[in-house]
């Protein structure tokens, strides 16, 4: 053998060698991305599924795009929730949710990259204990009646008695000045959220978009579907004439009865999400 067949076959075995040495170094980064412990509790495990749900159902409904997000709390530890990492909802898998503090920090260090907005989940969950799911997203009927003055997303039709008097509008230029990025990117700005969402179920937010909660991830799928259903048919009465709104014994009748009938919507609208799913 030449020296130069022997300093090619050493280049070889020292490609291996790499070789070998990366494929452990992803395999131990993907083992960091699973930031949840090893041996979930049944409750655990069940919320997460149905946070995978809820995420694939938002999509389909056409309240998130690449951007928005759903959480839920901790069923077994109320100072904590549960959110995707950082992608579009309509991807997110099981293994893909994190566990964070109110603070917004996840849990396990050194996963991966975390929502921006995610400040909005833990202040929410923070001020609000009768809260146990959130929804943040963009969806465009809603936007319009967060820069319009004078105009209030109100109910007007009976799915949306939820929204009760109406719907507090966030101005974020109160909090971070004139020249912000709009985002709710920290702790700070997610409190100045939660106080304008006070006991309400909706905030809209001026020039981005609203947040919803519940108390539960179904009731909050719901009122995000039917948030950006209410302001569609609003914004079509208004272009009509007057609006005639329901009165607040309606709003509470409304919901009242509505209530009951949540899971009816969550079957279709999984059957519908799991038929033209993306998520691998
Ligand atoms: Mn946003």
């Amino acid at each position: 053998m030449t020296f130069r067949e022997k300093a090619g076959q050493f280049r070889g075995f020292l490609r291996g060698i790499v070789w070998v040495h990366t494929i452990a170094r992803k395999r131990s980064i993907v083992c960091k991305g699973v930031a949840m412990p090893d041996k979930l509790t049944e409750a655990v495990s069940s919320a997460i599924r149905e946070l995978v749900d809820a995420n694939h159902i938002l999509f389909d409904q056409g309240v998130v795009d690449g951007f928005g997000h759903v959480s839920a709390r901790h069923p077994d530890r109320a100072d904590r929730f549960l959110l995707a990492r950082s992608m579009a909802p309509a991807l997110v898998t099981e293994t893909d949710v994190l566990e964070f503090d109110l603070e917004g920090n996840p849990v396990e260090k050194g996963g991966p990259a975390a929502y921006l907005e995610r400040f909005i989940h833990g202040e929410i969950y923070r001020k609000r204990p009768d809260v146990n799911a959130v929804v943040h997203s963009h969806s465009p009927s809603v936007v319009p009646f967060g820069v319009v003055a004078g105009t209030k997303l109100r109910p007007m039709f009976h799915m949306c008695g939820f929204l009760g008097a109406g719907t507090p509008v966030f101005e974020i230029r109160d909090f971070a000045g004139n020249g912000s990025d709009l985002l709710i990117s920290n702790n700070h700005l997610g409190a100045a959220l939660a106080q304008s969402l006070g006991k309400g179920p909706a905030v809209l937010m001026r020039g981005h978009g609203s947040t919803v909660v519940g108390s539960s991830l179904r009731q909050v799928v719901f009122r995000a579907v039917y948030t950006e259903v209410g302001a569609r048919l609003q914004a079509e009465a208004m272009r009509l004439g007057p609006v005639t709104y329901l009165t607040e014994e309606e709003t509470v009748a409304t919901t009242n009865t509505i209530g009951t009938q949540i899971d009816r919507a969550w079957f279709l609208w999984l059957k519908a999400a799991q038929k033209r799913s993306m998520a691998g």
